[in-house]
């Protein structure tokens, strides 16, 4: 099986039908589409075919979505650079992902090749964080970083190990979860470093969990990387504490340490796949009954204008009058929040 990138593939392996070839070509203009052989081998589950197959509900883009949902764009000083908190830096080599998650909030970015930093670009991002001496982590995301070959992440990590004041090295990915064929011994060779490197993977169902992709993590786990995990929350795929619960409890049974569970973003054309932040907040406070403390992600919600993560559940945020919330931000001010949807 080989990937799948547009609307005559989806249609010939029987996965949409004729009568909606249209409409999904009219996402496809707006969003990429990818599926990859080991999603396609597994879209015989809902869970998975949600996240990836893509729908013509993603046409209804709603007043209050926005296409920068996190505003990361008010704190991008330099091309391939996100700076929105002192001490770490988001770097982001590359736009493209091996799947496209229909419910991403990076979705008007993503699958622009255009976007791929040149060597020169890269160098002055470099520049900017060797300049930065608060900057102690960087955090390789985009994109996805691992869907470079070995040999081009191997020279930006290079790069980046020998910044002396970056002590800390972040990847967020989805590649072990959707192309665990990539984790190769090359792969794992540049991921060998003298600093601390982490990996965050990015899983929202056990379902995503096959053979295959458990066997990888596997094999990050013996090169001894410190694996975490993040989730969105998401309707109809994990928005229950029974599905959360076993999400978790798979994670960490392979050594993955739950790190966040996503709010779900006001990404354009995502509007049915959120949850209510009264409902994230009620499951998430039912799993503090049943589940261990190691299992248990951090619940927040991304601020929209760029104001940073929140604590979902707790004092951070305050229920309104009129069903709205209050929101206490990191900077101790506080804004108005509601869910759309
Ligand atoms: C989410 C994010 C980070 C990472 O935040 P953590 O809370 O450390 O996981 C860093 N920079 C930006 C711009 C972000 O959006
Ligand atoms: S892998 Fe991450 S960045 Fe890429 S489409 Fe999915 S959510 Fe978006």
């Amino acid at each position: 099986m080989s990937y799948i990138r547009n609307t005559h593939a989806l249609v010939k392996q029987g996965l949409i039908s004729e009568e909606k070839s249209e409409a999904i070509t009219k996402v496809a203009e707006k969003f990429q589409i990818s599926l990859s052989p080991e999603v396609l081998a597994n879209m015989d589950k809902a869970e998975i075919r949600e996240q990836y197959l893509p729908s013509e509900k993603e046409l209804d883009i709603k007043e209050q979505e926005l296409n920068d949902p996190i505003g990361d764009q008010k704190f991008t000083p330099i091309k391939g650079i996100t700076h929105r908190y002192p001490d770490r830096v988001l770097l982001k080599p590359l736009h493209t992902c091996s799947v496209y998650c229909r419910f991403c909030f990076r979705r008007e970015k993503v699958g622009q090749a255009e976007e791929i930093l040149s060597q020169n670009e890269l160098e002055h991002a470099l520049q900017y964080i060797r300049k930065n001496k608060n900057i102690w982590e960087v955090i390789l995301t985009g994109g996805d970083p691992l869907s470079l070959s070995p040999q081009k992440l191997g020279a930006i990590l290079d790069k980046v190990e020998a910044i002396a004041h970056v002590k800390v090295i972040r990847i967020h990915t989805r590649i072990p979860l959707v192309a665990p064929e990539k984790i190769s011994a090359s792969l794992l060779n540049v991921l060998d470093r003298e600093k601390a490197l982490y990996l965050i993977l990015h899983c929202n169902s056990h379902k995503e969990l096959t053979e295959n992709v458990r066997l990888g993590i596997k094999k990050l786990c013996k090169a001894g990387l410190p694996l975490l995990s993040q989730s969105v929350l998401l309707k109809n795929i994990n928005d229950s504490v029974e599905k959360l619960e076993e999400l978790f409890r798979s994670l960490v049974e392979i050594r993955i340490r739950p790190y966040y569970l996503h709010h779900p973003d006001l990404a354009q054309g995502t509007s049915h796949f959120r949850v209510s932040l009264e409902r994230g907040r009620q499951i998430t406070s039912d799993l503090r009954k049943s589940l261990s403390g190691i299992a248990q992600p951090l619940y927040v919600l991304d601020v929209p204008g760029g104001l940073g993560k929140v604590p979902a559940g707790g004092e951070f945020i305050q229920a309104t009058e009129d069903e709205a919330w209050k929101i206490r931000t990191i900077h101790d001010t506080f804004v108005d929040y509601q869910d759309y949807l």
